[in-house]
């Protein structure tokens, strides 16, 4: 990588600690269009855990819907046009009871793979659309390297449930017939894999340096494209794989994820139950927010502001920052003017002028951002990060970004 001003990230060990278990949870139903799917789902109905709500998308708990509501996700691209997403409300009740779906499967490398696709679809857990495309797979890329500066999870699974990440390289060698497994760690964390790596031949590790964005999956696929035939490769993460093992194991669906919550007392992993409302788990660590505090779900570098923590925990959340406005370190971005100062482009891992770009986007020049290249940018935030003028530049890129995709 020749880019400079690079942010290092962290890798102090930090225990995952289990949150308690909510007493409701709120569950999005990406893709709810589908009427016939509206009039099964009614208030009263009681599911269990891992039981499909609607087509793709399970309970996380045992309990009863408790209602049928509009949600706002941070990210309103992926909502439902109007930036709204239908969400189930589940109140939990204190007996959990396991979708007979996820059967455990002690010696789960003994089966076909095709039947272990099938238990990984019910577990939350799909990894490729059907066995026919996975066999195709060249190279499965498992990563442990966090993509965000102010992030614990994959590092931790990682310390924490290595043999289960070992078992599950073995586990995507018998699913697909993948050239390569390649196993991601952060360079400090190198020595807790070398020797079971080395045990399983057709394993190999790739060391990245702890610097952000190394970790982010658009810098790894483009950097390891020099190594490794990735024509037709499938991206992991370690929680992931470690889940997997679980869901096949154990029989537990993917109900829980680990999430780094970092506020001014400092950061704390918890594993929380998917669906979790964001204001219990800032309770939980004893966050209480003020007024003009910002909540950044994902993350401060690549995370969204979120205005409402009514809002639930999903499994692609990894982390949460807080800025509190006492302590003066709210950081807000400005339509400001840009002073031409370069830096942004500079630090741009894909080489965008992204000075130019921004500005074609604010005044509506959409076109002109297209033909610069703007899908190309990966969001990773750097620009922004560095600019001392502190202009939006990811939102004027999710702009030009969003525009291109409703009127396409
Ligand atoms: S957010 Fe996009 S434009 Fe900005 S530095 Fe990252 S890749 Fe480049
Ligand atoms: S870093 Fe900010 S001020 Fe400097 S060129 Fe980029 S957009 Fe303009």
């Amino acid at each position: 990588m020749k880019k400079t001003n690079l942010l290092a990230l962290n890798y102090n060990e930090m225990k995952i600690l289990e949150a308690p278990e909510p007493k409701e949870v709120l569950l999005p139903l990406w893709g709810f269009e589908d009427k016939k799917d509206r009039q099964k789902i009614k208030e009263g109905t009681p599911v269990i855990t891992g039981e499909q709500i609607i087509p793709g998308v399970f309970s996380t708990v045992t309990g009863t819907i408790k209602g049928i509501e509009p949600l706002f996700p941070v990210n309103t691209a992926a909502g439902n046009g109007n930036g709204s997403v239908t969400a189930v409300r589940i109140e939990v009740s204190e007996r959990e009871e396991l979708s007979p779906m996820v059967k455990h499967e002690p010696d789960f490398l003994e089966k076909e793979p095709v039947e272990l696709l099938e238990k990984l679809n019910h577990a939350n857990l799909g990894f490729c659309e059907d066995v026919e495309t996975i066999k195709d797979v060249d190279t499965v890329i498992v990563s442990a390297v966090d993509t965000d500066p102010v992030q614990w999870v994959s590092q931790q699974v990682l310390r924490e449930d290595k043999d289960m990440v070992i078992e599950g390289l073995r586990l995507v060698q018998h699913l697909t017939s993948a050239q390569q497994v390649v196993l991601v760690v952060p360079e400090p964390l190198g020595h807790l894999v070398q020797d079971a790596v080395n045990a399983e031949k057709p394993i190999k590790l790739y060391p990245v340096k702890p610097l952000y964005p190394n970790g982010l999956p658009e810098i790894l696929v483009r950097d390891m494209a020099n190594i490794y035939n990735l024509d037709n490769h499938l991206f992991l993460t370690v929680e992931k794989l470690a889940a997997s093992v679980r869901a096949l194991k154990e029989g537990q669906p993917f109900v829980y994820k680990v999430v780094s919550i970092t506020d001014k007392e400092g950061s704390t992993n918890y594993r929380v139950r998917i669906g979790t409302l964001l204001k219990d788990l800032l309770a939980l660590k004893e966050c209480f927010l003020k007024e003009d505090d910002k909540v950044i779900i994902g993350g401060p570098i690549r995370g969204y502001t979120c205005f409402n923590t009514d809002i639930p925990i999903t499994g692609d959340v990894d982390s949460i920052y807080v800025q509190h406005w006492d302590s003066g370190e709210v950081i807000h971005y400005w339509n400001n003017q840009c002073m031409n100062c370069g830096r942004c482009v500079r630090v741009c891992p894909v080489d965008l002028d992204i000075n130019l770009i921004s500005r074609y986007s604010e005044f509506s020049l959409f076109e002109k951002c297209h033909e610069m290249g703007v899908m190309v940018c990966i969001e990773c935030g750097l620009c922004a990060y560095h600019c001392p003028s502190g202009r939006s530049l990811v939102q004027f890129i999710r702009l030009a970004k969003n525009q291109k995709m409703e009127n396409m």
